[in-house]
């Protein structure tokens, strides 16, 4: 499914904040629409078409990095649980 045909079934606003996006080229920019995955590999199955929309490409960057820090946060909080349990607290 393309940005356009996204753009015609779900309208011109970002999945995420809601805020229209910019159509327009250059397609870079901050505000520009990109095609977020929702049903992402962390969930194990396959990527389906309706699981596709549209948001900015700062909204789609950051929620990679919050999700990849929130990932690094809970390996951290993982690895000192099993430290703690290793040293017999
Ligand atoms: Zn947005």
């Amino acid at each position: 499914m393309s940005v356009k045909a996204l753009r015609a079934t779900f309208g011109p606003q970002c999945h995420w904040c809601g805020l229209p996006m910019d159509f327009d080229p250059p397609t870079d920019r901050p505000e520009s629409a990109t095609i977020e995955h929702l049903n992402d590999a962390t969930l194990g199955s396959v990527r389906k078409q309706s699981h596709r929309r549209l948001a900015h490409a700062a909204c789609n960057r950051a929620r990679n990095e919050f999700r990849l820090q929130a990932e690094r946060q809970f390996r951290a909080w993982i690895d000192e649980r099993v430290a703690a349990v290793a040293a017999g607290k």
